[in-house]
This record gives C-alpha cells, structure tokens and sequence, in this order.
C-alpha cells in the first residue's frame, strides 16, 4: 500500500505551478527589490504584483497587506505589535480559548512580562465563541481580541462578524488568526469586519515560509523588528520575492478550486465520519457537524490514547496527528479539546484526520481497514475499556 497522508492541516505539498511561478525568482530574476537596477526593480514589480493580488483576495487595499515568513510571525506582529503601540493606554487582551499557540504564547508572554491582563473566550460544546460573553468580558481598557477564524483542531468555523463589531463598540481592536480558512472558505476582511488577519502559503499548497498580515489603515501596529524600511518599516528584512509571488499564485489557484473542493471534502468528510461509526463503537466527532471546514475530522476513540493511534497508523504508513501537530508528544489532552468541554478522558483519544486535495475515497477505505482492528487490539489492552 501507498503512504497515505492524512495530515494537510500540518502542511501541504507546494502545488507544481506554484513552484512554476516561483523559479524566475530563484533564479534568473533573483534581484533584492529594494535595489534601485533593473534586477532589482524586476523583482519589485513581481513582489507588488503579488501583494495587489493577495490583497484583492482578502478584499483589502495592497497597502494593507504585509509580508511575513507565516502565520506564526504575522500572529506574533499582530499581537505583540498591537499591544506595543497602546501599551500605556489599554492593557487588557481577550483571546478565544481554542487559539493556536501561535497566538495564545504571545499573548500569555505579554500577560507575565509586560503586565496585561489576559482573559479566554469561553466557547462551547462544539467550540463556538458567544457574543454575549465577549460583550461581558469587554471593557474600556481592553487593547485587542483575538478569535480564530477556523480552528486547526476541530475545523470550527466561527462567525466573526458579530464579535468584531461588540468589540469596536468599545474600540478595541479585533484580529483573527485565518491561517486554516484562507482559500478553504471566503475570507473577505470587509464581511468579517477584522482589522488584523493572518495567513500563511503552506497550508495550502504553497511554499512555507511565507505569510501575510492584514493591518487595516489606521490601525497603529509596532514592529518587531528593525533595520530597514521594508514593509512600511513593520517587518523590515530583504524580501521573500519568491514566496510572496508563490503565496499569490497559491491564493489564485485556491480561488478557483475552493468550491469544487469544498464540495468534495464534504462529501468525502460524511463518508468517512459516518462509516468509521459504523465500524467502529463507541467513536465521537469533536467539533460541528455545520460551519466547519469539512476536511478537518477529529474522533475521538474511547478507551484509546489518540497517541497510541497515531503512532500504530505510522507504522501502516498512514500519517495523521492527535490533537494539534504542535502539541503531540505531550501527553495532556489538547487544550482546544479541553476548552470545549470534552471530558479529559474522551480528548485523550482523539486523533486529527485531514484531508486535502490529493485525499480519495479508496484511500479512506484503506485507512477504516487498518483502523478497525488497532482500535480493537488497543482497546483489548487497555486497563479501563470495557465493551
Ligand atoms: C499552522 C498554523 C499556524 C502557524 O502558521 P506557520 O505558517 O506554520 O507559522 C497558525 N495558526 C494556525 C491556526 C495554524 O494552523
């Protein structure tokens, strides 16, 4: 049998025509685009080109937009920037409880080195955030709220609209972590009504290394680093020509995909939720049925160690990951899990399928033929599962 990867939430291989567009930038107009030659002026074009077309894919002006290396610095710009620039004035954050850590450690730092006051949005059973306890939580020094579009984990969708505006009601600021939405699912800043928003290339079939962040106009944001004008002087750095101009193409392609492939990951999503339940007793979706990216799938397995799944899988040659890529090889539940109020018992056994756009339904298959009798053998061992 052939490796089948069910990990896309992880990372993605680079789309060919993305590398395609890439080349010229690597090598024969390899110029530094703030060069003041032609080589340097050609890879200034490219590299605005990319960021008009990036910017008309989220709906925001190219100014608006700003390259990063990827949504772990463009969450850390938006939250540490954010915080640095109205650090005397508002000192309270607000984050959703199912952040990806890439937002919650900037925060929690901000918390214990510089003083701010952090508080979680709660969410519930199926990890969706309520306006109502946002407006509680809100108050006249609260600097920033930061809420994730569609939660890595889970696949969670949430509705953004409404929490942006309870919290410009008391002009804080609110950014999204749009990471596992961005060419899934329309991601247009002027619906959801954000004023930061952060994405990356290599969760979607393009390059890693690349991401943007979307400061809208007016917003003050501090930079992180210094040394150059780069990016409005807020992410100073010779820039990813390369990647910026693979993250358009990424996003161009995305654009034309995204219904075909919605459609068929949920497709593919049902069909594999609702035969491994069959199959196999006792299984639980965490996460939604509804207003989900349908191509994240979280089980949880009673009786089992989500860890002991993924490994066992491994050895088939079949790649998934238990709770979040970024926390397997600790052994606590996830905290997204936990947040939502899994019981620690039920998100110990979880494990993350993600499909992507290579994913067939014979590789499904294949996969619920090997995960019936691991579940079976590893529920036989267990000491506290009883049939
Ligand atoms: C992968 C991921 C990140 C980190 O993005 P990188 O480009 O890998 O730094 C941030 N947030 C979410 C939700 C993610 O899935």
């Amino acid at each position: 049998m052939e490796p089948i990867y069910l990990d896309y939430n992880a990372t993605t291989p680079v789309d060919p025509e993305v590398v395609e567009a890439m080349l010229p930038y690597l090598n024969s107009a390899f110029g530094n685009a703030s060069s003041a030659h032609g080589l340097g002026r050609e890879a200034k074009v490219a590299l605005e080109e990319a960021r008009e077309q990036v910017a008309a894919f989220i709906n925001c002006r190219p100014a608006e937009l700003y390259f990063t290396s990827g949504g772990t610095e463009s969450d850390n710009l938006a939250i540490l920037g954010a915080a640095y620039a109205c650090r005397t004035a508002r000192r309270h954050l607000i984050i959703g409880a199912t952040e990806h850590h890439a937002v919650l450690e900037p925060a929690e730092y901000l918390h214990h080195s510089h003083g701010f006051s952090l508080v979680r949005l709660p969410v519930d059973r199926e990890g969706f955030a309520s306006p109502d306890e946002l407006r509680d939580l809100l108050h006249k020094d609260t600097a920033l709220v930061s809420v994730m579009h569609a939660n890595n984990e889970t696949g969670t969708v949430q509705n953004l609209a409404p929490l942006a505006e309870i919290t410009h009601q008391q002009k804080a600021l609110f950014h999204t972590d749009a990471v596992q939405a961005t060419g899934k699912i329309p991601v247009d800043v002027g619906v959801l009504n954000v004023d930061l928003l952060s994405l990356t290339a290599h969760k979607i079939y393009g390059p890693k290394g690349i991401g943007a962040l979307f400061i809208r106009r007016g917003v003050d944001i501090a930079p992180l680093f210094y040394g150059g004008s780069h990016e409005r002087r807020r992410r100073p750095g010779t820039e990813n020509v390369a990647g910026a101009v693979g993250l358009a193409r990424t996003l161009e392609i995305a654009a034309q995909r995204r219904g075909s492939d919605y459609q068929r990951h949920t497709q593919l999503a049902e069909y594999f939720i609702s035969t491994v339940m069959e199959r196999i007793p006792r299984v639980h979706l965490n996460g939604p049925r509804k207003n989900r990216v349908p191509a994240t799938m979280n089980l949880s397995f009673e009786g089992v160690e989500g860890e002991s799944v993924v490994m066992a899988l491994d050895l088939e040659r079949i790649a998934v990951s238990s709770g979040s890529a970024c926390t397997s090889g600790a052994t606590e539940p996830s905290h997204v899990l936990t947040a939502m109020g899994i019981p620690a018992v039920i998100a110990q056994g979880a494990v993350r399928f993600s499909m992507g756009r290579p994913t067939t339904r014979p590789q499904l298959d294949d996969v619920i033929e090997k995960l019936v009798p691991i579940i079976e053998r590893l529920r036989s061992i267990s000491p506290v599962y009883k049939e």
